[in-house]
């Protein structure tokens, strides 16, 4: 019995992506093997459909970063056939194929049991973006937010997206960064109270401090923007670092650090152990508006990702891409 999936294979000048037939024995090993019904697309999803970045081990491969399925067989007590779990990290879609086929193999440890309250579909509209949202804003939480607007970077993309809207639920004052004015609407309905345009925060530091103005914030961006928003935490705040969609160089002093006492709080997604996920993600299903979730849905199928990948690298996807791997 043959499966589709987006296979990358290499080629001369660089990497090919197509829909393709494979069997069971195709598949890596693993402890439970899981007829995927959701996955979705991520920045380095981008990067694993194209040419890999040094994230892809060998060719060819089947990305998909995270998924959300039924569990068809297991050899580990944790699993039966039947069980919904959702899959992120653990470097799946990277070194191990991921979730863009219509099964997956994957080890028992890299499972967590689909939250209770989501359906699979909702749990990848969340996804790896929902979720490190989700761990970055219980970062802050935790370190303490000040009393200020909590300040999201990249905010019309997908970590953004569900980091408004977790923000905004959990009663804070969100002032959204977008380098898109036409996605402002969006983002108000997600509950940003404030669109601040990207090139208000893209010019090169000038002053080390500038007036104390956020009470945190969740970057996704990086760079030199996040160079600029440390100069402008209130004394004491956070900054929780997710991504670098605006780059890897930080042109930053330590002045905010010595100064106002700010904090640059580290995110990582991929190697998160089974009981924060289990945390993170009962959290996610309690807070996140489920009527939120759904306007962030941009619906896809196996075919659509080619296309895909090359839009989010140039941060031109919108929301949560979530792919119907039967569609
Ligand atoms: P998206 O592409 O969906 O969102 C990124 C957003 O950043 C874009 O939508 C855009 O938002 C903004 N942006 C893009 N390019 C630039 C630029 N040059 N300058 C300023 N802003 C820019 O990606 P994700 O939300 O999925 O991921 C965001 C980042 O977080 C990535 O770097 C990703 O690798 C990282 N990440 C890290 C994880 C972790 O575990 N630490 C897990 C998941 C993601 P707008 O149009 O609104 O300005």
């Amino acid at each position: 019995m043959t499966f589709k999936a987006l296979m990358v294979e290499k080629t001369d000048d660089g990497t090919q992506a197509a829909v393709t037939d494979l069997t069971l024995e195709d598949l890596p090993e693993g402890e439970v093997t899981v007829a995927v019904e959701y996955s979705t697309v991520n920045y380095k999803d981008g990067l694993c459909i194209g040419p890999g970045g040094g994230l892809v081990r060998t060719y060819p491969h089947v990305p998909g970063i995270d998924f959300a399925g039924t569990v068809e067989t297991s050899s580990d007590d944790r699993y039966t056939p039947g069980d919904k779990v959702v899959l992120t990290g653990w470097r799946v879609g990277e070194a191990h194929w991921g979730g863009y086929a219509q099964k997956a193999r994957v080890k028992a440890d890299w499972l967590v049991p689909l939250p209770e309250g989501l359906t699979t579909r909702q749990a990848m509209a969340v996804g790896t973006a929902g979720f490190t949202a989700m761990l970055a804003v219980q970062a802050l939480e935790d370190q303490g937010l000040t009393a200020g607007p909590v300040l999201v970077t990249g905010a019309a993309g997908g970590v953004g997206s569900v980091a408004v809207a977790l923000l905004s639920a959990m009663g804070r004052e969100v002032a959204a960064v977008t380098g898109r004015p036409e996605q402002a609407d969006y983002l108000t309905g997600l509950g940003a109270s404030r669109i601040v345009p990207r090139e208000d925060l893209n010019e090169t530091l000038k002053r080390p401090l500038e007036s104390e103005t956020w009470g945190g914030c969740v970057d996704a961006v990086g760079g030199p923007m996040l160079a600029r928003v440390l100069g402008q935490m209130e004394y004491g705040a956070s900054v929780a670092a997710v991504g670098l969609a605006g780059g890897a160089a930080l042109p930053a002093t330590v002045i905010p650090f010595l100064l106002r006492g700010v904090n640059l709080l580290g995110i990582d997604s991929v190697m998160q152990p089974y009981e924060n996920r289990v945390r993170a993600w009962a959290k996610l299903a309690e807070v996140l508006p489920m009527e939120k979730l759904e306007a962030m849905v941009v619906p896809a199928t196996l075919g659509d990702l080619p296309g895909l990948g090359v839009d989010i690298l140039k941060g031109q996807v919108r929301g949560r891409v979530v792919v119907d791997v039967n569609g």
